[in-house]
């Protein structure tokens, strides 16, 4: 494949004549040096890696040079054989026409990869990035690294600190399973055709077990929902309106674990959230 520039893409859109489907969150990463930061933070280390979206296999170029084999699953059947030319020169890819949330994943590394841990790249499409991202956290798969281009205020949630604005509950479920980084920004000018936001690179890192121990999982992500469902709310209205203890009582339940009452769900660390959740249990 040739370096890849917004020309080459615009050449292989004309060459077949495909037309971007804006619904199917089609604009395509033109710029050679992201494409090349998304497959080297993937640490693929010649192991497997799914793609989520090939779109006209530019990333996954990237990827199976990197990879023992690629899997990539492609919802749009209009790319699947312009996919074939594109990585025709590549015997270690492997492209099915699939909807991402509608497969079994877990089910698709056991086959593909025989259950090895395999790294997910991505330059995902924005309209589901919350389901996939949330699916693959949660699927207790075996994942090394989940590394994708989203939108750039969704990759300032996912890396934010406990105390600042952008912290909220998707902050706390990424950093629980994974040690998150934001890898690069990248303009709306590196796409074809250019999406109406920027975009930013975000990797992240399985942890071997999750960053605090919690004895009950939906116990501590109730905890954390109620904490952000209104963001004006001190924690303690938050809470009270989200559990069935009184405000009395559930200002003793923070006392006893020391979080002030007069405290947002915003201010707490993931160790504080799991504190608390075990002692409202
Ligand atoms: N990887 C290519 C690139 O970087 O240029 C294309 C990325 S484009 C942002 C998103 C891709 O995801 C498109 O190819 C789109 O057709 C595909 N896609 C959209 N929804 C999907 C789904 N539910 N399952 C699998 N692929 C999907």
């Amino acid at each position: 494949m040739d370096f890849i520039s917004p020309s080459v893409i615009k050449r292989i859109a004309s060459k077949y004549g495909f037309v971007f489907k804006k619904g199917l969150g089609q604009n395509f990463l033109s710029s050679q040096d992201v494409l090349e930061e998304i497959a080297i933070a993937a640490e693929i280390d010649d192991g497997g890696v799914i793609e989520i979206g090939p779109g006209f296999g530019v990333l996954t170029n990237e990827l199976a040079k990197r990879a023992k084999k690629v899997l990539a699953l492609e919802i749009d059947e209009r790319l699947i054989p312009i996919l074939e030319d594109t990585l025709g020169e590549y015997d270690n890819v492997r492209v099915i026409n699939q909807d991402i949330l509608k497969t079994d994943v877990k089910k698709l590394i056991d086959d593909e990869f025989d259950g090895e841990k395999v790294s997910v790249a991505a330059n995902l499409p924005y309209y589901i990035t919350t389901p996939i991202i949330t699916g693959l956290l949660e699927g207790n798969l075996p994942l090394k690294n989940l590394v994708v281009m989203v939108q750039k205020e969704v990759a300032d949630r996912i890396t934010a600190e406990p105390g600042t604005k952008n912290y909220g509950a998707i902050s706390v479920l990424c950093q629980y399973y994974t040690e998150t980084e934001l890898v690069t920004i990248v303009g709306a000018n590196e796409f074809v055709p250019p999406p109406k936001v920027d975009s930013a690179v975000v990797k992240m890192a399985f942890r071997d077990k999750p960053a605090v121990e919690v004895k009950d999982e939906k116990m501590f992500f109730r905890t954390v929902k109620a904490a952000f469902s209104q963001r004006r709310k001190t924690l303690l209205n938050c809470l009270v309106a989200n559990f069935s203890q009184s405000k009395a009582e559930i200002a003793e339940i923070m006392e006893s674990v020391g979080i002030d009452a007069t405290r947002r769900g915003e201010t707490l660390s993931l160790d504080e959230f799991a504190k608390l959740s075990e002692a409202l249990s």
